[in-house]
């Protein structure tokens, strides 16, 4: 079977991509996508060890990627980081706001930590990330902005109210940005993931991840490789003319 068995092929050459969240599970494979399709990637995320092995992954398939250490709640950090990637090398291209966190419990026991932690994590950063980056974008009249959201924010789920406002908000800034940039040849994107095998669902136990393999018609979680090809096909100039939508890949969970 070729190596390309079953995936989009991609020409991202000359392309730059910050990928947030780059240290493992979705955002590992989405910077691994990006940079077997050429582009030179920002690895970005706290665990630099970690964005080492996603890097030398990257170096070893005979791509170019770079550690950004990087926590994205952190304004002046977030800012910095597409700031940096521009001086290194020259452009940025694509950014991939993966970055997020869950904190779950039903509302009546949700602390202002556990709200402030997931909104600053998965929505703030987003909008730190995005704004940085469409100055750079403006100026080369191209960009792809594609924002991991996820199904919660679709349709809500029981002890994620603050996961699900964040996703919620994150498709919504989405739209806005979308209609904001259009006419620069940015394109903003969202995709929500259903459930997919990761160090996340992981802590769902096996119970749960039994449960929610029977209410997916797929009968299985998604592979955090499906999401990358997502992310590819968005990245790709085949998506040129796709701004504001939200691509949903969850094995027609939400169908
Ligand atoms: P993981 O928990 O496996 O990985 C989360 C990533 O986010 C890690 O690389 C982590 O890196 C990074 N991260 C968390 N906080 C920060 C921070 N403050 N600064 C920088 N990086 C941070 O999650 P998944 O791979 O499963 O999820 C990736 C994205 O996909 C998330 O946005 C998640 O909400 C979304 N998603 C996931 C689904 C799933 O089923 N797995 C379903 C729907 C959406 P580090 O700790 O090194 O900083």
């Amino acid at each position: 079977m070729s190596e390309n068995e079953g995936k989009i092929c991609v020409d991202l050459s000359g392309q730059v991509a910050v990928v947030t969240g780059a240290s493992q599970g979705i955002g590992k494979a989405i910077a691994l996508a990006l940079g077997k399709a050429g582009a030179k990637v920002a690895c970005a995320a706290r665990s630099v060890e970690k964005l080492q092995e996603t890097a030398a992954e990257i170096t070893a398939a005979g791509g170019t990627a770079e550690v950004f250490a990087c926590d994205v709640t952190d304004a002046q950090a977030a800012t910095a980081l597409v700031d940096e990637v521009a001086e290194k090398w020259e452009r940025v291209d694509i950014v991939v706001n993966n970055a997020g966190i869950t904190r779950d419990t039903l509302l009546p026991r949700m602390s202002d930590d556990e709200w402030d932690a997931v909104i600053q994590t998965n929505l703030r950063s987003v909008f730190l990330l995005s704004r940085a980056a469409s100055q750079v974008m403006m100026r080369q009249r191209y960009g792809r902005i594609i924002n991991i959201s996820s199904v919660s924010g679709l349709m809500g789920n029981p002890g994620q109210a603050n996961y699900s406002a964040s996703k919620a908000g994150v498709i919504g800034f989405t739209r806005t940005v979308a209609r904001e940039l259009g006419k620069r040849k940015i394109t903003v994107n969202a995709i929500c993931p259903g459930f997919i095998a990761t160090e996340m669902t992981d802590a769902l136990g096996p119970a749960l991840v039994d449960e929610v393999k029977k209410r997916v018609p797929a009968k299985r979680l998604g592979e955090a490789d499906e999401i990358a090809q997502g992310v590819l096909f968005l990245a790709s100039r085949s998506a040129d003319y796709i701004t504001g939508q939200v691509l949903t890949i969850d094995g027609g969970m939400t169908a």
